[in-house]
């Protein structure tokens, strides 16, 4: 059971999401903790996850008791939240609260990040809190954006857009799952784009939080009851598939096997699923960020000039080497494995991709993240001018699949982290 190096016998594993069509559009994948913290109010508990502040500089805990009170925490905000929640106008600590309500005998669910879900234990542990009312949701997580590219984004936009922000939604299913954001304006003035288009987004790929890198709380270090997160690469003929998206939801514990006992089938489409599977179509479980971009560069010029102006000057490098593929090349990935999931957004972001190529049979035909048409290498020696980002991280399968592309008459490629560092190493000299 080394595999994922941990033991995930004692796990289960589903896909699900909501039925309702509007309901599912308003979550960020098949609304499985919207979803689950409903039935909660519904059976008398209080819910306690996280919004935006009001200036949506920040993100910080509310407790909710009320279905429509759950809308505010809707939507994934991509950047660590304030332990702190505003009641009556006074910041109180969210772990105080929690206690509060475990102490009163109330049913409580905490929904939060692997590092939140683990801060609320040690805190009951602590003080010897009894927390057998405590439920607990941890969503799957790849790390979290730095707090200043945030804020600076917001301060940006509203600037530059001469409005204060009214709705901020990095989730917005547009077009289906793939995510857009979408910011509301007080002059009533409306803002959309792919979100990994927009700087925000792009942020999100660059500005990690370093310490996200090493995680205390993957694989067998999880904490919370259940992990809910996107299913993203679950098969489009799947019964359990939804175009607006769908979970996959990690049972762990006895409480986390009662939260999926009592989701309601009415209007969840929930599935068991093999876990192995799910493990292997869901790597954030078990496995850390790569943290192989040098961000403090970035960060010192964000501080500086601002995040427009850390972006585009970063870009500046990497955009001469792209144009080393040339625009008028046809570019293809190599690969659907980690890189692939870390990197094709920013490949896609920097040069127009045509399509990605895998030797796996398997995955010929399927579209992958961003729209992303799997060919086979057949397909790919019929293009012309074409120009490899080779997405394998083992040398020797990298250095076998450059045979197979000098095999195939293809000679232009670049291994796509050489193809990043290149163009940052001299970045800011
Ligand atoms: C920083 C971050 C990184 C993520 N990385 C991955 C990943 O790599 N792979 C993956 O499969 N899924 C990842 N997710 C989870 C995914 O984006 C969805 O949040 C998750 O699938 C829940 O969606 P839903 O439709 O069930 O929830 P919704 O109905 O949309 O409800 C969202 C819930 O998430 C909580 N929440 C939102 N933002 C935060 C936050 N910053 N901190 C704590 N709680 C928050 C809210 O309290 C709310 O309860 C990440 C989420 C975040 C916030
Ligand atoms: S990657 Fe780990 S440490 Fe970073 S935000 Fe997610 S759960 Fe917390």
């Amino acid at each position: 059971m080394a595999e994922f190096g941990f033991d995930y016998s004692g796990l289960k594993a589903y896909s699900g999401h909501i039925t309702d069509k509007d309901r599912l559009l308003k979550s960020s994948s098949g609304g499985a903790a919207s979803h689950i913290a409903e039935q909660f109010i519904r059976h008398g508990g209080v819910v306690l996850g996280v919004g935006y502040a009001k200036d949506f500089k920040s993100a910080e805990y509310y407790c909710v008791n009320t279905i429509d009170g759950l809308e505010k925490l809707r939507g994934s905000k991509y950047i660590a939240s304030r332990k702190m929640i505003n009641i009556d106008g006074e910041y109180r600590s969210v772990y105080k609260v929690v206690e509060e309500y475990l102490i009163k005998g109330q049913l409580v669910l905490y929904i939060g990040l692997g590092c939140d879900v683990g801060a609320l234990k040690r805190y009951c542990q602590a003080n010897k809190i009894d927390d057998v009312n405590l439920f607990t949701i941890e969503l799957i997580c790849v790390g979290t954006t730095i707090q200043e590219a945030h804020s600076m984004y917001i301060q940006e936009t509203e600037k530059k857009y001469r409005s204060k922000i009214r709705k901020l939604n990095v989730r917005y299913k547009k077009e289906g799952w793939l995510p857009y954001i979408r910011i509301e304006f007080e002059d009533k003035n409306v803002f959309e784009a792919p979100f990994n288009e927009s700087d925000l987004g792009i942020a999100f790929n660059i500005l990690y939080r370093r310490s996200c890198s090493q995680c205390g709380y993957k694989g067998e270090k999880h904490v919370g009851d259940i992990a809910v997160g996107d299913y993203f690469r679950l098969e489009h003929d799947d019964d359990s598939y939804d175009e607006n998206g769908v979970s996959i939801l990690i049972e762990k514990t006895e409480k986390g096997k009662r939260i999926i006992k009592n989701i309601e089938p009415d209007d969840f489409l929930l599935k068991e699923i093999d876990i192995r599977k799910a493990l292997l179509e869901n790597h954030r479980y078990y496995k850390n960020l790569e943290a192989d971009i040098d961000t403090e560069p970035i960060i010192a010029n964000l501080r500086r000039n601002g995040l427009r102006y850390a972006i585009e000057k970063y870009y500046s490098y990497l955009i001469p080497d792209s144009a080393k593929c040339g625009s008028k090349k046809t570019v293809v990935m190599w690969g659907t494995g980690t890189l692939f999931s870390r990197y094709s957004l920013l490949v896609g972001s920097l040069c127009h991709v045509s399509n990605v190529c895998d030797n796996n049979e398997a995955n010929w035909g399927k579209v992958f993240q961003e729209n992303i048409l799997c060919i086979s290498p057949q397909e790919l020696c019929s293009k012309d001018d074409v120009f490899v980002v080779i997405m394998i991280e083992n040398v020797r399968a990298r250095k076998m699949v450059e045979k197979q592309l000098e095999m195939l008459g293809v000679y232009s490629f670049d291994y796509v982290l050489n193809w990043i560092k290149y163009a940052s190493r001299d970045m800011f000299n």
